[in-house]
């Protein structure tokens, strides 16, 4: 249950999301606690007030300084890919953005830590989770890098495209830890799961994607147009 809901909430019926769910349902999600909070969580108030009324669609939206929020079948079948493979306690997500997948995992139970590279982006995640009493563990960072001093995680989670390249943070995992990842090689991303038993790697394709890409370095505020700040 979200700790807090504002009154604004209501101006998007219940409904909507209750339509969205059996939607996600009927296009194979199944894992009953992901449709719950997907049912409970307001994923209007994560996009900007013009879009609010597409919020609930089957698509992913822009969310400012070229970034998106994944399609809602996207973000579910990770959470019960999560859920199934290591029921974590404490995941690292990389790529806080609206902090829409930041706030199911916190429903889901789970000590979230989330780290996002443009600090416009961060602190309206922080402001939008803070209003719906949601506290995850947020940084301004390249999370490329991970978050060593939090670590060991029992999941990292990825929310965009990781070349090939990428150093892999298994040292943040815990043994029996799994990454989530969209890969992106020759221009073509598949989301990719590999699970660190602590000598040996294990991947598993789940299939094409497609995810804005990871980027390197930050963008602080001094640096953005910050006016899409709400
Ligand atoms: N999980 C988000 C979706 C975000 S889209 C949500 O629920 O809204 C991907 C995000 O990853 C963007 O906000 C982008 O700025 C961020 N990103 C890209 N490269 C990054 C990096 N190296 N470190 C941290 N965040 C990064």
């Amino acid at each position: 249950m979200l700790p807090h809901v504002s009154p604004e909430v209501g101006m998007i019926s219940p409904r909507t999301r209750a339509r969205m769910v059996a939607r996600l349902r009927k296009d194979g999600i199944a894992d009953e606690r992901v449709l719950a909070v997907m049912a409970e969580l307001p994923r209007h108030l994560f996009v900007a007030e013009a879009l609010s009324s597409r919020a609930y669609e089957p698509i992913s939206l822009p969310i400012g300084f070229g970034q998106t929020i994944s399609q809602p079948w996207v973000v579910a079948r990770m959470l019960e890919v999560l859920l199934r493979e290591v029921a974590p306690q404490r995941v690292l997500e990389i790529g806080t953005g609206s902090g829409y997948h930041a706030a199911l995992l916190a429903m889901l139970g789970m000590e979230v830590f989330s780290i996002e590279r443009i600090e416009a982006l961060q602190r309206r995640a922080a402001a939008t989770l803070g209003k719906l009493g949601l506290r995850p563990h947020l940084r301004h960072g390249d999370g490329a890098l991970g978050w060593p001093e939090r670590a060991p995680f029992d999941a990292i989670v990825f929310t965009a495209a990781v070349p090939c390249a990428l150093p892999p943070l298994f040292a943040q995992l815990r043994p029996g830890g799994i990454l989530l990842m969209p890969m992106e090689e020759d221009g073509q991303q598949r989301l990719c799961l590999r699970r660190w038993d602590g000598a040996r790697i294990q991947e598993q394709d789940l299939g094409p994607c497609h995810f804005v890409p990871l980027l390197a370095g930050t963008v602080s505020l001094s640096q953005e147009d910050t006016t899409w700040i709400r």
